[in-house]
């Protein structure tokens, strides 16, 4: 079933946009929900197309005690755009203001290693 990942709409198989946003869909078995999943508890915390990176980012949130999900989907719709993906990583609303600060200083880390010298 196609998914909104923004309304969290379900719709009918054929339905490629999101009626209500324009939001492409997404196939529902690229994305799952944790178990304690509700709308009102998960938020979007960090978007990007690179797997990897949004699972680095889990992993880290994760470390730091932090309950994180990836929500991602291959797309293959697109003929001839190779490996487009659309990665979104959750966390828990009330984890959200130290979720970002975390991503924060992880994307910092990341573009200041080489400055240490
Ligand atoms: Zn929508």
């Amino acid at each position: 079933m196609p998914v909104c990942p923004n309304c969290e709409y379900e719709y009918t198989e054929g339905v490629t946009f999101c009626p209500d946003c324009q939001t492409q869909l997404l196939d529902d078995k690229y994305y799952t929900k944790p178990e304690d999943w509700t709308e009102e508890n998960w938020v979007l915390a960090f978007t990007t197309n690179m797997e990897y990176e949004a699972e680095m980012m889990r992993d880290n949130l994760l470390g730091a005690e932090i309950k994180a999900a990836v929500l991602s989907q291959k797309d293959r719709s697109f003929p001839g755009s190779g490996d487009l993906s659309v990665v979104k990583l959750f966390v828990r609303k009330e984890d959200l203001a130290s979720a970002l600060a975390f991503i924060e200083k992880i994307k910092s880390e990341q573009t200041g290693e080489d400055d240490d010298q």
